[in-house]
């Protein structure tokens, strides 16, 4: 896979300008008839993490998507766009602009349900994984990320946004079967990537969000357009750009040691230099687990182990103010964990079942939960 990446300065989501950037990054990239060729069917993947209003940042923004739509239609009309939100209808949702978007621009909008499958024969961990059939019916994918952290994988940029191709409570049952080992956890975005990589990867980054990501973060201009078939290229420089180790990201980690045999990422940086477009002061999500060392199960068992790892692992907090009670949460949990307490008006988790999978913290819609390190997992983190 071509490993160039393109960035461009882009500050503001307007139309014209978008567009113009998207172009001239196409023809660094070698025109547009690589990646999608006439009358070809493609299917956009944004990233809705839930139905969300686009100054927020949770989701690729609408203008984004146009822009991404027109420069498209120079080539094909067949065009849909899907997503399949942690909670909500995508398609029927008024919040997030793309129902507009797809009625000015004569495409449709799709919500994923999972009746596909793809396969990655020489995946690390996953060989299999049911997701959206569309991945199978159309010729393209084009991959439109958002820049945002993620409180389990550090980001999520190209290779966590196809996540988003598994549908409605397939991505629960990933996350169970990973548990609380972030690793595994990449290990099977990254096979999920690789088993039907996108033809493109064009990331939102003109808001990105920091903080508690990546839906209860804080919007930031981080200002730039970040173009590359390549999603790993692209999630290598994108963390770069904001002043964030990109082997922090633990879709990076895994990558490095499983397919590049530890050998550092090389790639080819056209367009704005790095250093012209470093957005400083980015705020990361918290993290125990800074180097992706992970405390192996092996040598602790039952008890002892988890003693442990509740002194070093993450948690999440839920917040009693911001709560509005609407449960999504609850829904969304894959091994139930969490209830709603009427009496005491607050979420309560038990921990002993929550394999911190962070779904809860990702969907949340008011920001009520928040991830907290124990004073242990920092005292360790320091020391590494
Ligand atoms: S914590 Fe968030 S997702 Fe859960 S019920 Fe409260 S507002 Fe809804
Ligand atoms: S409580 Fe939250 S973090 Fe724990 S398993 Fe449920 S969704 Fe995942």
């Amino acid at each position: 896979m071509n490993r160039t990446v393109v960035i461009k300065k882009c500050m503001e989501y307007k139309l014209e300008e978008i567009v113009h950037h998207l172009e001239s990054s196409l023809e660094m990239l070698g025109g547009l008839d690589r990646f999608v060729g006439p009358k070809e069917k493609v299917l956009i993947k944004v990233n809705c993490l839930f139905p969300s209003e686009p100054e927020k940042a949770v989701i690729t923004h609408p203008v984004f998507l146009q822009a991404v739509i027109r420069v498209l239609k120079r080539n094909t009309r067949d065009i849909i766009v899907g997503d399949s939100p942690g909670f909500g209808n995508f398609a029927a949702s008024n919040k997030t602009g793309y129902k507009k978007v797809a009625a000015e621009e004569g495409v449709k909008l799709v919500d994923f349900a999972e009746d596909g499958e793809i396969r990655n024969e020489n995946g690390i961990s996953y060989k299999s994984f049911k997701v959206t059939n569309y991945v199978n019916t159309v010729d393209k994918v084009i991959n439109l990320p958002k820049l945002k952290t993620h409180g389990l994988m550090y980001m999520t940029l190209a290779v966590k946004n196809m996540l988003g191709t598994v549908a409605g409570t397939g991505k629960p049952s990933y996350h169970m079967r990973a548990g609380r080992d972030k690793l595994l956890f990449a290990r099977m975005l990254v096979d999920l990537y690789m088993a039907k990589p996108p033809a493109l990867n064009i990331l939102d980054g003109i808001i990105g969000m920091e903080g508690n990501g990546p839906g209860g973060g804080e919007p930031v201009n981080t200002g730039v357009i970040v173009m590359s078939e390549n999603g790993f290229a692209l999630d290598y420089v994108v963390p770069q750009i904001v002043g964030i180790n990109p082997d922090r990201v633990y879709t990076n980690i895994v990558y490095k040691k499983n397919i590049l045999k530890g050998i550092a990422m090389d790639v080819e940086i056209k367009g704005e230099k790095i250093a012209d477009v470093l957005y400083t002061g980015f705020k990361p999500v918290a993290d125990a687990d800074e180097s992706g060392k992970q405390m192996k199960k092996g040598f602790v068992f039952g008890f002892i182990y988890k003693v442990i790892m509740d002194l070093i692992t993450p948690k999440q907090i839920y917040l009693k103010a911001p709560c509005t009670a609407c449960l999504s949460c609850v829904k969304a949990c894959p091994v139930d964990a969490l209830v709603y307490d009427k009496k005491k008006k607050r979420i309560i988790c038990d921990y002993d079942k929550c394999i911190r999978c962070f779904i809860c913290q990702e969907i949340c819609p008011e920001k009520a939960i928040v991830i907290r390190e124990p004073f242990l997992g920092k005292l360790m983190n320091k020391k590494k």
